[in-house]
């Protein structure tokens, strides 16, 4: 048995993991990333492939270039179920070569001191006197104890450190199976050149995504990435097998496979807490997941962000309980969790609702593309939009139930977010501020969805 000590031990090195890693060690920390895959085969996990050019400036991380950069993209065009009616929402994204992208990361996140260990297995987390004090693993060499002020776990949905802390931790939060969509996706050489490739495309259609949607994302004049995801723990068939019955074959689709896989993403409001003693969780493993179209790699380096920033202070002070690491929770609030709630109550509406109502909202044009910009960036429903539901309404716009209850779901969405920005200073606060969201989505349940 091999033992090694390090300030922050990082299971995982996808791109919460290895972006973690990068912001610990310019700060002079001794890091160690554990990852279970060789490092050549970084960053092979199913992803759309697609992030916004916001998080880059915001986080002061130099955006994807070179064999990373596949294709800049100047916004999304989100179609009707019948494909007759599109909202162009104008945003600069990337669309990435995601395995090269990650290794760049963590390159140079080694290039500042951190340690890969790759090819090494975490099995579980060490506890002693109630912190995690670090990993037992199991590498090229046989097995190891690996020790550290702190673990940050970024192991995805594998979420091995998570699942084994103790149950009463907020940190160990199990997520609910109807709160992920289940994702498929191909990359393709398509056989028709791409139209409008500046513009990803998300296709609403509760037949062939429910409670999700499919995509289709050009990476290239011939090349794209599509997939779609259908809402987990529903009963649903498998992402796949729909996708071979009703995509497979278009003609935009049709074309040679370069890589065909699929995962869960969480899509939901943020875990109750992203850190405890000595632990903290971010990524897919912490459900830093944007809730409505299931994007999680820029918000995943804004809570590895937030982690790595409250590490340093905790590591001024010698403490890393949870109280001393609890500023994360409120960085990452203010940064991505209360407009995640946000989105949380939309998403969970927008699931319910069937094919002839999104038809009838974008064919109407009730949100425009600024809308959308604006509700998928701030999470809020404007007053622009609720005024144009309200007119709707009084001109008699058929369907008065579903205006109605557009117009709740923004106020709901309003009060979430508000209520996050309340999140307690404190874990002694998290018990009580639990209750009260509790109260807030049960009564969402009932008057608006039940
Ligand atoms: C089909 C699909 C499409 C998506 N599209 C988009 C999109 O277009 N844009 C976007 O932003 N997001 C998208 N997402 C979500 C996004 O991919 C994830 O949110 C993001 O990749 C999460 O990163 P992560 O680092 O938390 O997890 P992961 O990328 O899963 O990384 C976890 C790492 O932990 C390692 N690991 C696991 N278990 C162990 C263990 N026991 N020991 C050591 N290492 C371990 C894994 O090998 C892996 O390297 C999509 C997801 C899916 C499934």
């Amino acid at each position: 048995m091999v033992e090694e000590k390090y300030d922050v031990i990082i299971v995982g090195g996808g791109i919460a993991g290895s972006t973690a890693a990068l912001f610990l060690a310019k700060k002079g920390f001794k890091v160690a990333v554990v990852e279970r895959v060789n490092r050549n085969n970084l960053g092979w996990k199913p992803c759309g492939d697609a992030i916004g050019e916001h998080y880059f400036e915001e986080l002061g991380l130099e955006p994807p270039r070179g064999e990373e950069l596949e294709y800049i993209v100047s916004g999304i065009d989100i179609y009707s179920p019948t494909e007759k009616h599109v909202i162009r929402v104008k945003g600069k994204g990337y669309m990435v070569n995601t395995p090269a992208f990650v290794k760049r990361i963590m390159s140079t996140a080694i290039s500042h001191g951190a340690t890969l260990l790759d090819e090494t297995i975490v099995l579980a987390p060490i506890i002693e006197d109630g912190y995690v004090v670090g990993v037992k693993a199991r590498g090229k060499n046989g097995q190891l104890e690996l020790r550290a002020k702190t673990v940050i776990e970024a192991s995805g949905n594998a979420a091995v450190v998570r699942r084994k802390l103790p149950k009463d931790w907020p940190v160990a939060e199990e997520a609910d199976p109807t709160e992920f969509n289940i994702a498929y996706r191909e990359i393709r050489i398509t056989e028709q050149e791409v139209r409008d490739p500046e513009y990803i495309r998300i296709y609403i259609n509760q037949t062939i995504a429910p409670g999700g949607y499919w995509w289709l994302f050009p990476k290239g004049e011939r090349k794209i990435n599509v997939g779609l995801g259908v809402m987990g723990g529903a009963g649903y068939p498998s992402p796949k097998e729909i996708f071979y019955r009703y995509l497979a074959n278009r003609e935009d689709v049709k074309g040679e496979i370069i890589h065909a896989a699929g995962a869960p993403v969480p899509t939901r409001r943020p875990i109750n807490s992203l850190v405890w003693n000595g632990i903290a969780v971010i990524g897919d493993a912490g459900y830093t997941v944007n809730p409505i179209h299931g994007g999680g790699k820029g918000s995943s380096m804004l809570a590895a962000y937030c982690v790595a920033e409250a590490f340093e202070k905790a590591y001024e002070r010698n403490d890393f309980s949870a109280k001393s690491l609890w500023p994360a929770n409120k960085c990452y609030i203010e940064k991505y969790g209360a407009k995640q709630a946000s989105l949380d109550i939309l998403r969970l509406f927008l699931q319910r609702m069937s094919n002839d109502e999104f038809e009838f909202i974008i064919s109407k044009k009730l949100v425009s593309g600024d809308d959308l910009y604006t509700i998928s960036s701030e999470a809020r429903v404007t007053s622009r939009i609720v005024l144009r539901i309200l007119r709707a309404l009084v001109a008699g716009i058929s369907r008065p139930g579903l205006l109605a209850k557009l117009k709740k779901v923004s106020d709901y969405m309003e009060e979430i977010r508000k209520y996050y920005m309340s999140y307690p200073e404190t874990p002694e606060g998290l018990d009580g501020w639990l209750s009260g969201l509790r109260e807030i989505y049960s009564r969402f349940n009932r008057e608006v969805l039940g």
